[in-house]
């Protein structure tokens, strides 16, 4: 599904990732922790293709393609959805216009017909209620206003409503708060699916109460340097990143 190989990245000129390695195989959910600064925002919009961030060597294969020189749209056709700490607020666009959109771009690149409206509806509905999200939020201006636990729902709902066959979660020195938390852990857990892969990238092991991945990865320095299980996740609450930054150093 997800294989990233020697992966080298840069941002405005200095080198970040500096050959990570990280297969994610089909149907798993994989966490990515690491000491602030190790490069796992970085990664996160290196997956994106967000521009800025430069790959200087190594392959990002995605069921087999090197998607690296895709751009983000491309990427979300193949099934690619990155849900970042801090969704954009655009004012003048409904929460549910820029859904119809994102579902239908999604659509046509992928040379499927348009969702009729009442269909739409349907679709919408039926998340956005398992999501304890009102119609009143979804006429708003997309996250104009939202709390940071609503703008969670809202992500999850976007994440629901595109069924993405990689899901990216940067939730990185977010300081989630109790109800965002279970929001996340809840909508992820939810999403798990045999023919679907996540990747959640969190600098605490709390949301991994709630997550139980099946891999835990430490990056450290740009580079993937432990990977285990569940118990990793632990041992690192337990005993810090102490370690690791000092191969950061
Ligand atoms: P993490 O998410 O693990 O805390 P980041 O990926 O945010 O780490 O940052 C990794 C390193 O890259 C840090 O040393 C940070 O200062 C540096 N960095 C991030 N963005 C930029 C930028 N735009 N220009 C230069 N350095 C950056
Ligand atoms: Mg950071
Ligand atoms: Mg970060």
């Amino acid at each position: 599904m997800l294989e990233i190989r020697n992966l080298h990245a840069t941002v405005d000129g200095k080198a970040i990732l500096k050959g990570v390695d990280l297969v994610v195989p089909t149907g798993e959910v994989h966490a990515i922790m690491g000491p602030n600064g190790s490069g796992k925002s970085t990664l996160s919009y290196v997956l994106a293709g967000r521009d800025g961030y430069e790959v200087t060597e190594g392959e990002i294969l995605f069921d087999g393609e090197d998607i690296v020189g895709l751009d983000p749209s491309e990427r979300a056709a193949k099934g690619i959805f990155l849900a970042f700490q801090y969704p954009l607020e655009i004012p003048g666009v409904a929460t549910m216009t820029f859904l119809k959109t994102a579902l239908n771009a999604q659509r046509r690149q992928r040379g499927e017909p348009e969702l009729s409206t009442p269909d739409f509806m349907r679709r919408v509905k039926g998340a956005a209620d398992r999501l304890n999200i009102t119609q009143d939020m979804l006429r708003r201006g997309l996250n104009v206003g939202f709390s940071g636990g609503e703008k969670k729902r809202n992500e999850i709902l976007q994440m629901a409503l595109l069924e993405p066959k990689l899901a990216v979660l940067d939730e990185t020195d977010s300081g989630l708060d109790i109800d965002a938390l279970r929001v996340v852990s809840d909508g992820v857990n939810a999403l798990r699916s045999p023919d679907r892969s996540m990747l959640v990238i969190t600098h605490y092991q709390r949301l991994l109460d709630h997550i139980v991945p099946d891999k835990v990865h430490v990056l450290s320095a740009g580079r993937i340097v432990r990977t285990g299980g569940p118990e990793l996740a632990l041992e690192l609450e337990a005993k810090g990143y102490a370690d690791y930054q000092a191969n950061a150093a």
